[in-house]
């Protein structure tokens, strides 16, 4: 073991480890980040080339973090010196005055940020390549856009290796040893750190369960389809927002959200927000062909200028916590050991402020942002040491 002690110690290098991990290194503190497959890789949940950004939220407390995460993007880019975040608008399509885009407009008003409520008629006309109900309609949140998932991530990893930090791909954690400094064990060496921080995405289990902790994840395998535009059709959907569609009438009550056409020219890019339960470890042995019929069914109802079955299909992996808020504090019995995790699908655009509040609580500093949502005593554990 080498005599190095870090001030933290960062577990996986997906967004979260990697937001956190950038933050803390660009504030000076001695951070190592450890990563268990050789990097780049696509078997967590972080891969892929676009995410939705967006101030519209049901909760006014994502709205809130999000003024900051915009603008740490933007910091983002301007060190890394390429495009991370497209500004391109964003919609949340429900039904008119129902909660879901009532909630989302009471939201953004209150957290000062810009949007529209469309009355159904002008969502029609406004997005004459959607077929929705009459009484269907959407706010329209001008800040939101599209995150270049890739460029973001190596951004965040060049910029924290910039700052001083380093990076170890290929280490898998298998032991956490606690104590005033924590020993990481790893098949090829050991390393120290005064806190750790552990962003294991969809391996939480294999990590916590060790440290007697154990919390009510839901990996899911999430089928990312991609559907051809039919040609010189009035309803090809090109100035289409990035979209989430509260699932009130389709998809058995589930949500599906989707992008215009960029990563592959000519195909857009429409999933659903729900899929098979499986182990990280065991991620293609799930059957997912019911996800797909039902995404058949979606596309050739409300969107007309587009081929009726997914050309493209690739996966991706929602960890999940029965409230689908993250789990971001410290583990049972250890106030230098800190966790984030159960991002339930839509932790990407938040990294920026998850992981300066990981870092803080790293630091035993108090966090920027009130934290009571994200308390990991908001479950019962059933295991504890
Ligand atoms: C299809 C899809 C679409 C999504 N769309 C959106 C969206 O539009 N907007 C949005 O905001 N979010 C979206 N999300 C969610 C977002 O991408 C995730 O919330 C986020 O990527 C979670 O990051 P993570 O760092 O927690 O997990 P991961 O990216 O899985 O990272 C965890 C890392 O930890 C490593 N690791 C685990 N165990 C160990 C160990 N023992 N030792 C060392 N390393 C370890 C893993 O290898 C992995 O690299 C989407 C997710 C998917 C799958």
């Amino acid at each position: 073991m080498s005599d190095v002690v870090y001030d933290v110690v960062v577990v996986g290098a997906g967004v979260e480890g990697s937001a956190a991990a950038y933050y803390l290194a660009k504030r000076g503190k001695k951070t190592l980040l450890l990563e268990q497959f050789p990097l780049p890789h696509s078997r967590g949940s972080s891969h892929g080339q676009s995410r939705i950004t967006r101030k519209a939220y049901q909760q006014d407390f994502y709205t809130e973090m999000m003024h900051e995460a915009t603008d740490v993007w933007r910091q983002l880019e301007k060190e890394a010196g390429w495009e991370v975040f497209s500004q391109t608008g964003f919609i949340a399509i429900g039904k008119y005055k129902g909660n879901y885009l009532d909630n989302n407009a009471s939201s953004l008003q209150r957290n000062n940020a810009r949007f529209e409520y469309l009355a159904p008629q002008d969502f029609r006309r406004r997005y004459p390549m959607l077929r929705y109900p009459d009484d269907y309609s959407c706010v329209a949140d001008p800040e939101g856009g599209i995150l270049r998932a890739d460029k973001a991530l190596l951004a965040y990893q060049a910029m924290f290796q910039k700052y001083g930090g380093r990076l170890i791909d290929g280490a898998k954690v298998t032991n956490i040893r606690r104590g005033n400094i924590v020993t990481l064990e790893t098949p090829n060496a050991s390393y120290r750190g005064r806190s750790v921080i552990i962003c294991p995405g969809p391996w939480a289990s294999h990590i916590l369960r060790p440290l007697g902790v154990k919390l009510p994840l839901k990996t899911m395998r999430i089928t990312v389809m991609y559907w051809k535009e039919r040609d010189n059709d009035r309803h090809t959907p090109s100035k289409l927002h990035p979209f989430y569609d509260h699932g009130v009438r389709g998809c058995r009550g589930h949500d599906v959200y989707g992008f215009p056409s960029e990563e592959y020219p000519g195909h857009v890019k429409i999933c659903l927000h729900y899929g098979p339960e499986i182990d990280a470890e065991f991620r293609d042995q799930a059957d997912d062909k019911w996800a797909i019929d039902l995404m058949k069914e979606y596309v050739r109802e409300h969107f007309p200028g587009l081929e009726p079955s997914p050309s493209i299909v690739e996966t991706c992996i929602y960890t999940n916590t029965p409230d689908e808020h993250p789990v971001l504090d410290y583990i049972p019995g250890s106030r230098n050991i800190v966790i984030g995790v159960g991002f339930s699908g839509h932790g990407f655009k938040l990294s920026p402020v998850v992981g300066k509040v990981l870092g803080q609580l790293a630091c035993g500093e108090k966090p920027s942002y009130g934290l009571n949502p994200f308390r990991i005593d908001r479950f019962p554990l059933q295991a504890s040491l």
